[in-house]
């Protein structure tokens, strides 16, 4: 790695920001420690497709190029720019040091396999040629080692985590947004956001995506579910059919708000009277789940290819390549599955509830690895999150941390009963059904023939048959686990 420049002063030797994960200008540590050093600041993102990092899946392609495309705006906002490489992290900031003459790098830290070696590696290297390099907690509330049990040791159960972990949450105000940033002498180059090819063409299959990345809507939206649907979140969250989530998911996990901006602004609304505070204890207990799944991530390896329960890793799935394209597609004959996997496609996005809904039936009644499930969902969600997705499905599958056991198996039909009873959820996604009675909607199959041919619903041609029995699936996932328990 070449060595700083020597031609200008300390002071006027740039600070680079590496943004990652953090792609926000208010509360971002690693930003504000740039701008506190004086120097001039070098904003920085990296598409960087080393094999040691998972690659993008499409959906989230997608919400980068209009996050980067946000954020070079707010930078320009203040005086300042994004400049866009491609390539190994390592080489890319390498050249960026000897091309500004750099004397600090700053980022915020983050667990995802691989990351922590590379960003290690990166640090030392650049600490040998001579570049001050400061890492921050910018993308969760707290790091995967913070909270400990008394006897010493990560937790593997979120509730006791949790109680604990809450407790340990710095109350600090929020980082100042800059209003204006210091350039460099000369701005490096800067390549174009388009070359990267990020958004999808041939087909353009994000049509459909309703979203606006961003920090501007990030905030907006979060200030909206406050003042509204936090009030009755803790039933809501489990309605497809009701606006009754944040859908904050993938601006947390792309940080266009941080969780600590979350933290506090749930905190002040607690204090407004904003809503209950039970409300506010469960929104906040899910947002620890994400905090939960960062810790079993970093500290045990590799979720999304190994089981945390090393038995799991037996367990007889069987390969069943029609099944896992029936219901990529929505085409099982669940209605309530169908429309899940049917609203993942059109939005990039599934309810909480229906993915729990979908992914038990994929494990389950239809004993696909869960592993083939988390590819899917890591291509098609915009809100792809390594520990969160592999975290969620090793829960369904029984194989996770504190997971759901296995023997708990979802019926489709009784979960859309419950949850979407007036089958809106179902019609919205899933329109050739939209004319059948809520009596009917969650199982045509047992519905009488008139109220089939008056909804225009014809089983087999403008709609599938379910592709497996309830009863039949659920009595061979309970055989299947009566073998692995028996090896
Ligand atoms: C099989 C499966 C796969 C999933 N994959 C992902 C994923 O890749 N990325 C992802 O962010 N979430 C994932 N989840 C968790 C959850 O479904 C989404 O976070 C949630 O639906 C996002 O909607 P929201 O922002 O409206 O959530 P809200 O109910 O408003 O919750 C607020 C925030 O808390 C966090 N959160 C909520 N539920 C969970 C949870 N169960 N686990 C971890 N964090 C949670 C999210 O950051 C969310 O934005 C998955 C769940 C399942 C069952």
């Amino acid at each position: 790695m070449p060595t700083p420049r020597d031609d200008q002063p300390a002071s006027e030797a740039p600070a680079i920001v590496w943004f990652r994960r953090d792609l926000r200008l208010s509360d971002n540590p690693a930003l504000h420690a740039a701008r506190a050093s004086g120097r001039p600041v070098v904003p920085l993102y990296v598409l960087d497709e080393s094999p040691a990092i998972r690659p993008l899946g499409g959906a989230s392609k997608w919400w980068l190029d209009k996050s980067l495309a946000s954020l070079a705006r707010d930078l320009e906002a203040i005086g300042s720019r994004l400049i866009l490489r491609r390539g190994p992290a390592e080489a890319v900031l390498a050249a960026l040091v000897q091309e500004t003459g750099a004397g600090l790098a700053t980022w915020n830290r983050l667990y995802d396999p691989g990351y922590p070696e590379r960003d290690g590696a990166l640090e030392r290297r650049l600490v040998a040629a001579g570049v001050e390099v400061s890492t921050h907690e910018g993308c969760y509330l707290l790091a995967p080692d913070a909270v400990q049990k008394k006897a010493g040791g990560t937790f593997n159960v979120f509730t006791p985590f949790w109680r604990a972990a809450r407790t340990l949450v710095e109350e600090r105000p929020a980082l100042p947004r800059p209003s204006q940033l210091k350039s460099p002498a000369r701005w490096p180059a800067c390549e174009a956001l388009a070359s990267w090819g990020l958004h999808p063409t041939r087909p353009d299959w994000s049509t459909g995506f309703d979203w606006r990345p961003g920090e501007a809507d990030a905030d907006a939206l979060l200030r909206e579910f406050l003042s509204g649907a936090l009030k009755s979140y803790a039933a809501d969250r489990d309605r497809p059919g009701v606006e009754g989530t944040s859908r904050l998911s993938p601006h947390l996990h792309w940080g266009e708000i941080g969780p600590r901006q979350v933290w506090r602004a749930a905190h002040r609304a607690q204090e407004r009277r904003a809503a209950p505070d039970d409300q506010i204890d469960k929104f906040l207990a899910e947002v620890g789940w994400r905090e939960f799944n960062l810790q079993i991530l970093a500290n045990k390896g590799d979720l999304a290819k190994v089981s945390f329960d090393p038995a799991f890793d037996r367990f007889p799935f069987r390969r069943d390549p029609q099944g896992l394209k029936a219901w990529q597609k929505g085409l099982t004959g669940y209605p309530m599955v169908d429309a899940g996997m049917r609203q993942l496609w059109a939005l990039g996005w599934m309810h909480n509830r229906v993915r729990l809904i979908t992914a038990s039936f994929l494990v389950k009644h239809l004993l696909i690895d869960w592993r083939e499930g988390e590819a899917w969902f890591w291509d098609t969600l915009v809100d792809a999150d390594h520990a969160n997705n592999a975290g969620n499905w090793q829960w369904v599958a029984g194989s996770g941390a504190d997971a759901s056991p296995w023997f708990r198996i979802f019926n489709p039909v009784t979960q859309g009963e419950k949850f979407d009873p007036s089958g809106d959820y179902i019609r919205r996604w899933a329109p050739e059904l939209a004319k059948l009675p809520a009596s009917a909607i969650h199982a045509p199959w047992t519905a009488p023939p008139d109220v089939l041919a008056a909804a225009g619903v014809q089983l087999g041609r403008t709609y599938p048959r379910p592709i497996v029995d309830h009863a039949a699936a659920r009595a061979r996932a309970l055989d299947a686990l009566k073998s692995l328990r028996a090896a």
